[in-house]
């Protein structure tokens, strides 16, 4: 994941997502309750089958989200300097 269009897409998918992978949740989210309802669906981040849960229960990727935001915003000033 290089290119700020990656990026974007990540955020996009990451923001509208309402279910996750394990695997997705805890690569851009952090497992913030104790138990959540698991059960066998389609990952909104991946795009896989697989045992899914609430995008919510990572604390809906805002630490994530956040991080790709500055990173957008970034590249976005750099490319403006470089002109
Ligand atoms: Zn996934």
């Amino acid at each position: 994941m290089n290119s700020l269009k990656e990026k974007k897409a990540l955020l996009k998918k990451l923001e509208e997502a309402y279910t996750t992978c394990m695997e997705c949740g805890q690569e851009y989210g952090v497992y913030s309750v104790g138990c959540s309802s698991v059960w066998t669906g389609k990952c909104d981040v991946c795009g896989k089958e697989s045992r899914v849960t609430e995008a919510r229960d990572f604390g809906y990727f805002s630490k994530q989200i956040r991080q790709l935001k500055k990173e957008i915003k970034n590249e976005k000033s750099n490319s403006q300097t470089q002109k």
